[in-house]
């Protein structure tokens, strides 16, 4: 697997949980008509998808390499379920996220920056 692949699989885990979220805060607000207390369920769901969306921007796409932050940058471009297909280097330590995960693979880039130099 690599970085790639990584970041786009928590993409979708992430994305299909605020998605859950949404449909059965939709569906309890439909519900909450009738029935007043289920309006709590909907809060409940609200409140859960922007937490789950804090926690993925904050912690939940970190470089493997450097721990750099990604999350803005993995959430908010690229397609609905995968990073830029253009990004092709960690912006903080230069690995490319193409390589294959692992201890002896996540070179950086040569001539990129790193934060230890
Ligand atoms: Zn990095």
């Amino acid at each position: 697997m690599t970085i790639r692949e990584h970041f786009n699989t928590r993409k979708k885990r992430v994305l299909t949980a605020l998605l859950a979220c949404a449909l059965l805060a939709v569906a309890s607000a439909f519900v909450s008509v009738r029935y007043e207390a289920v309006f709590l369920l909907t809060l409940a769901c609200v409140l859960t998808a922007i937490v789950v969306m804090y926690l993925a921007v904050i912690l939940g796409f970190r470089c493997p390499r450097c721990r750099g932050q990604w999350g803005y940058l993995a959430m908010y471009s690229g397609g609905v379920f995968s990073i830029r297909k253009d990004l092709r280097f960690c912006p903080y330590c230069g690995v490319e996220i193409d390589q294959a995960l692992g201890v002896d693979s996540l070179q950086p880039h040569p001539g990129s920056m790193r934060p230890d130099e």
